[in-house]
């Protein structure tokens, strides 16, 4: 009889539990949930607790087994993991916004205008400017800085080239930076007739930066914040922040505490003397959603402004080569120190001998540590012969496939034919690692992932252009950009066992789409109809 009634008790309570279901805090479902595991499954419901994947499965699975206070209907939407932007620049992005906008001005002269126009508004004694391109010019010509300083003569104005490998300065800044000659390492001040035309490329920005006022902290914090938003409008959980300064981190650090920076921001460190104390004191740091673990370098500088390390000549400038921004030596020595101490060496290759140079050094890193995930930023121009040394080193590329369509104009011009061939492959360096980690690298490139997804995969910027595709035949499947935005991304930052799939046990961290997500030959403007972090919404379209 006990036996019995002990039986009964056991049926009637996992009856009742049925009934009740396992409490979570959210459950989405019907929806077309891509959890982007390595089966490639999809499901029309998940489970969400504590900011994690309880479970993703079958609709009335979920429904059948959980309860939760609120329940998302999806309406059949695509659902994806958050994407991960894995090369952008908040703080250049915010630098921007708070000073001149120059990006898409048509010549030197709407320049000065956008310029006079900010200067009348602007409580600052000084002009900050970004996101002039000269391929966008008349004459295409680089400037000098003759008409900016008979406008501006007696405040700082300095105006960077829209990739930052190049600034435009004027006399003001000149003299106060006490530039006479053409003497930098890695740099190159310009000159006519032996005078400086304020026009400064890579390392020789280096001189004016101390005579350029800086915003305030509150300006610059709100900026970012203002740059999140517009992540998050795009379903963009995360960033892998392309090189930051020692006083940085405590900025982020503060943002994060607040609880007002959400996004998962993986940040790389500038090589300085503060930040490699902070990485012997605190070997790989992780504060919430901030994770600290890797140094950019730069090896040259880019293909716009003629920085990019090259083989042989430009085809444009016989008597060019390019820059080598970091030495052989230097570069040695801090793929040994993140070797060392946990950290992952993340370096700037644009031209062919820029990374050439960087897979030797990584060479060395491999006979070490065989999963050291060592990146590649850009890996944008490949000898066709190093190509196997991605995989042979276990090197991981990073690419921003909205460089392809933007550059596609004037690339031929600066490398010719023969050396494009090995230009913007990712196929070919997807074929050699098995992983891309995708970017935009905003502000360089507008942050919009959209354009991204309809670079890597048309091969056209949102213009449709080139009709055919810019070199088609490395044009990537809609999957494998959108891995290179989630799970590769994550794998790129050592993040894959939190971040990058809608897992079970991993962050809660989701898109919910306003459209299909899909890649179609004409350039479709997507948005995110619901984005999640950490269980959390953080923006509603029909919010707004
Ligand atoms: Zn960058």
């Amino acid at each position: 009889m006990i036996k019995h009634i002990a039986l009964l008790f056991l049926i009637l309570s996992f009856l009742t539990s049925c009934m009740k279901g396992q409490k979570v805090d959210l459950i989405v479902h019907n929806a077309k949930i891509h959890v982007m595991d390595d089966a490639n499954s999809v499901y029309d419901a998940m489970a969400i607790s504590d900011g994690n994947v309880v479970e993703v499965g079958a609709e009335r699975q979920i429904l059948n087994k959980y309860r939760s206070e609120e329940d998302i209907d999806a309406l059949g939407k695509d659902v994806y993991p958050g994407l991960t932007d894995a090369h952008g620049h908040l703080l250049m992005y915010a630098n921007q916004k708070l000073g001149v906008d120059l990006t898409g001005a048509k010549s030197m002269e709407e320049v000065i205008y956008r310029c006079e126009k900010y200067y009348a508004k602007s409580s600052n004694k000084f002009i900050v400017g970004g996101g002039w391109d000269q391929s966008l010019w008349p004459n295409e010509s680089m400037p000098n800085n003759l008409e900016l300083s008979k406008v501006f003569k007696n405040i700082p104005v300095c105006l960077y080239r829209i990739d930052g490998h190049a600034a435009l300065v004027n006399d003001f800044l000149v003299k106060k930076a006490k530039i006479t000659s053409n003497n930098v390492d890695g740099g190159e001040v310009k000159m006519e007739k032996g005078i400086p035309t304020g026009l400064l490329i890579d390392h020789a920005m280096n001189s004016i930066s101390s005579f350029i006022p800086a915003y305030s902290q509150k300006q610059v914090k709100e900026a970012i914040l203002e740059i999140q938003e517009e992540l998050f409008q795009y379903g963009i959980t995360g960033t892998h922040e392309a090189g930051i300064e020692n006083k940085h981190i405590k900025l982020f650090k503060s943002l994060v505490a607040s609880g007002k920076l959400k996004l998962e921001l993986y940040a790389m460190l500038l090589n300085s003397a503060d930040n490699r104390s902070f990485a012997v004191k605190n070997g790989p740091y992780r504060y919430r959603n901030l994770s600290i673990r890797s140094f950019k370098v730069f090896a040259d500088g880019s293909l716009g402004s003629r920085g990019a390390l090259l083989k042989k000549p430009y085809t444009d400038d016989h008597h060019s080569h390019g820059l080598l921004l970091t030495s052989v030596n230097e570069m040695r020595n801090v793929a040994h120190f993140c070797l060392k101490n946990g950290y992952q060496m993340n370096t700037h290759g644009i031209g062919d001998s820029a990374n050439a140079l960087i897979l030797d050094i990584y060479k060395n890193a491999f006979k070490r540590n065989p999963d050291h995930r060592f990146r590649i930023e850009h890996s944008q121009v490949i000898d066709p012969s190093d190509f196997a040394k991605f995989s042979d080193y276990a090197v991981f590329p990073s690419v921003q496939p909205t460089h392809a369509t933007s550059d596609q104009r004037w690339a031929e011009k600066r490398i010719g034919r023969e050396r494009l061939v090995g230009a913007y492959a990712y196929k070919t360096l997807l074929s050699q690692y098995g992983m891309l980690a995708i970017g935009t690298d905003f502000p360089v490139e507008s942050t919009n992932p959209f354009f991204t997804i309809h670079a890597a995969v048309q091969r056209k910027n949102q213009s449709n252009e080139p009709l055919k595709g810019f070199l088609a035949k490395e044009a990537l499947s809609l999957e494998e950009v959108l891995r290179g935005m989630t799970i590769w991304a994550a794998f790129s930052s050592f993040q894959e066992r939190e971040l990058g799939s809608l897992e079970k046990g991993k962050k809660a961290n989701f898109v919910i789409f306003s459209k299909p997500l899909e890649s179609n030959p004409s350039f479709v403007q997507n948005y995110a109809w619901m984005t999640f972090i950490r269980g959390k919404k953080v923006f509603a379209l029909d919010e707004l």
